[in-house]
């Protein structure tokens, strides 16, 4: 069986530990390699490897660095198709969504293509009499991010090209579900040019995350999972003096008002609840139907949610695929199950979906349950699947007050053809992004990403502004340079302009 390593100092390797996790095709079922499960000891190598490494990339010129940048914007281009497949392969999502969330990842390394322009700090002249004032950023170090399963390419570039463009030196530790992706995105910088060091991918579990956490030449630290991880790596982390930025689950909420488009907005619903299966920390998983229309709104979200076609990642007319494992269906299939019995009234039922040549893969078919409480743990977890529950309600503050009752604050959206209603809704929501008649509101690579409350810990958003901040520190000189003739001018006051 296939055997997938780790990537240090610009090479493929074993590593020193003899654990291994499995990696499963989700539509067959069927596991199909073994992933090295990285020891302390091989963490220890990595990070060598990336400080010795940053001695070296953190004196590169701008020039440089945007050099070896385009090239690996133009290589990820070249190769989105492979990425998509290899995505495909070990989680699941069709092949056309994994080609998206490539896309989205591209664009990320473009914005750090312009890192020359981003870094450039700011100048006052003669902030006092002969004195200048000025600022500038420097890299922090070693940087690590710690990534889940629900996007292998996209969320890993979400960090380390504005990591390695800032001057940084990286360590991915991506899911060990679907790890394969980020080994084709080291030899993808590898053939850009980036040097040996600068980009590492250490594979494993927690035994590898708390030996980064805990390291002390690990500068920064990016996660990206769940809200429980999240908050453990936060604490953990920020214990030791690192730079955290934490972003964890949710629980998006689509409002749909009674002077929607209902044909809109149900289309819209039901791509962003079952596109990837619900696994997307961006999915619509709670539609919150205000005022009459509610009855209209949910026999149109039904009957196309019965249209989707379900199937392998790889079958070209799929438009979904299977979840990530055995037990997350299961878990789903117990979500789906405890509304049920908890009061809400299932419309459109996805368990037991069987796709002919996939029987022993890992599908869930599309659900929609109605009349759902925010009492129901079917509201109240994040399922993760495909799977939308409608909340209704009667006016649209009654809409903003559940939605900000709620502890996750990643995305929301509202349908509405009222301006009012919309400027409403986005300045009274806590929520980090929000959609006007757009369900999956996620940011331009030059806009930051982040959300509110329990779906991020630590102070900045990823990629973007924020990501720049993140991975940089800023340094102010005041500067003189004097003709030194008889008097020094040297003074015991505190400083002051004169
Ligand atoms: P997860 O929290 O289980 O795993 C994320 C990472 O943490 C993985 O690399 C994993 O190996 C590691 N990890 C898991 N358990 C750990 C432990 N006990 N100690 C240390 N490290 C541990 O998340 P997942 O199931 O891979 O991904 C799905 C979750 O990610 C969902 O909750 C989803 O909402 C969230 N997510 C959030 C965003 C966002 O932008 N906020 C984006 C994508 C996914």
């Amino acid at each position: 069986m296939k055997t997938i390593t780790h990537w240090i100092g610009g090479k493929s390797t074993d590593g020193s530990s003899t654990r291994h996790g499995s990696v499963f095709n989700p539509a067959t079922g069927v596991e199909q390699a073994q992933v090295l499960l990285a020891s302390r000891a091989d963490v220890e190598d990595a990070v060598k490897t990336a400080a010795a490494a940053f001695e070296s990339w953190s004196e590169a010129s701008l020039s440089a660095r945007t050099g070896i940048l385009f090239a690996f914007r133009d290589l990820v281009r070249a190769n989105i198709q492979a990425l998509a497949e290899v995505i495909s392969d070990e989680h699941g999502k069709v092949v056309s969504d994994a080609a998206g969330e490539v896309q989205r990842g591209l664009e990320v390394v473009e914005f750090a293509c312009g890192i020359p322009t981003l870094l450039k700090g700011e100048y006052s002249d003669q902030a006092s009499t002969g004195v200048d004032v000025f600022s500038f950023r420097q890299p922090i170090g070693v940087c690590a991010g710690i990534t889940p399963f629900n996007f292998p390419i996209m969320v890993p570039m979400w960090m380390h090209p504005v990591a390695i463009a800032c001057g940084n030196t990286f360590i991915l530790k991506p899911s060990e579900r679907d790890p394969s992706a980020s080994l084709m995105v080291a030899e993808l910088w590898a053939e850009a040019g980036l040097p040996d060091g600068v980009f590492n991918v250490v594979n494993g579990d927690k035994e590898a995350v708390d030996a980064l956490l805990d390291h002390e030449d690990v500068a920064a630290v990016s996660f990206v999972g769940s809200t429980p991880i999240a908050r453990y790596i936060h604490q953990r982390g920020t214990e030791r003096g690192k730079r955290v930025q934490a972003l964890g689950g949710a629980k998006n909420h689509a409002v749909v008002l009674p002077d929607a488009d209902l044909d809109f907005a149900s289309d819209h619903l039901v791509a962003a609840a079952f596109g990837s299966a619900g696994e997307r920390c961006m999915a619509i998983s709670a539609a919150v139907a205000v005022g009459p229309s509610a009855g209209d709104l949910v026999a149109a979200v039904a009957e196309k949610a019965d249209a989707v076609r379900v199937g392998s990642g790889r079958d070209p007319s799929s438009e979904m695929g299977p979840v990530i494992s055995g037990a997350a269906r299961d878990r789903i299939v117990g979500l789906i199950g405890s509304g049920q019995e908890q009061g809400a009234r299932l419309v459109v039922d996805g368990r037991g979906i069987v796709v002919p040549d996939f029987e022993q893969g890992f599908f869930v078919g599309p659900t929609v349950i109605d009349e759902v409480t925010t009492s129901m743990d079917v509201y109240r977890e994040e399922v993760f699947g495909p799977v939308l529950s409608v909340v209704r309600t009667d006016t649209v503050d009654a809409a903003i007050k559940l939605i900000n009752a709620n502890p996750y604050g990643n995305g929301t959206a509202i349908f509405t053809s009222s301006g009012e209603a919309a400027r409403t809704f986005q300045r009274g929501v806590k929520v980090g992004m929000i959609g006007i008649n757009v369900p999956i509101p996620v940011p331009m690579a030059y806009y930051s990403f982040g959300g509110w409350k329990d779906s991020l810990f630590g102070e900045r958003h990823i990629h973007g502004p924020e990501g720049v901040s993140f991975y940089t520190r800023g340094k102010v000189v005041t500067s003189r340079w004097p003709q030194v003739r008889h008097s020094s001018g040297a003074s015991y006051h505190f400083p002051t302009a004169t």
